[in-house]
This record gives C-alpha cells, structure tokens and sequence, in this order.
C-alpha cells in the first residue's frame, strides 16, 4: 500500500499531515510530502482518516 496525491486538487492545508504524521510532513510552502515506500501497518489507520478528512480529496491509499 502506498500514497497518493492528486496534486490537480490538494491546495496545501495540511490537515493530512497532523492526521498522519508517520508518512505526510509539510514543506516550507504548505504541502505535503509523503514519505517514500510501504505505509507501516500502524499509519494506515491515520492515513485512511486523513484522505477521509482532506477537504479536497486529494489524499488516497493505493493497494500496491
Ligand atoms: S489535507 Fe488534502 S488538500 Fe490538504 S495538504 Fe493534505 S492532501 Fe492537500
């Protein structure tokens, strides 16, 4: 499983990375960046509640 951003609708709010902070952090400008690789089994939860909350959905978790 891994993560994916719809950079065409994510407009920097960063809610993601407070929800999941195991795998997004926010560059200087605000967006998000996703760690590389493998969502650990413990981020996923936190992960499938911030692409629930992202005000765009913009955020998803991808089957690999
Ligand atoms: S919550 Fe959604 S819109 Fe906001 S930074 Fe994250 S992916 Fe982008």
């Amino acid at each position: 499983m891994h993560v994916e951003i719809d950079w065409t609708r994510c407009d920097g709010h960063g809610l993601c990375a407070r929800l999941a902070p195991e795998m997004i952090e926010l560059a200087e400008d605000g967006f998000p960046i996703v760690r590389r690789g493998q969502v650990p089994d413990a981020a996923v939860v936190h992960l499938k509640r911030a692409a629930t909350a992202c005000p765009q959905l913009a955020l998803r978790l991808v089957k690999d």
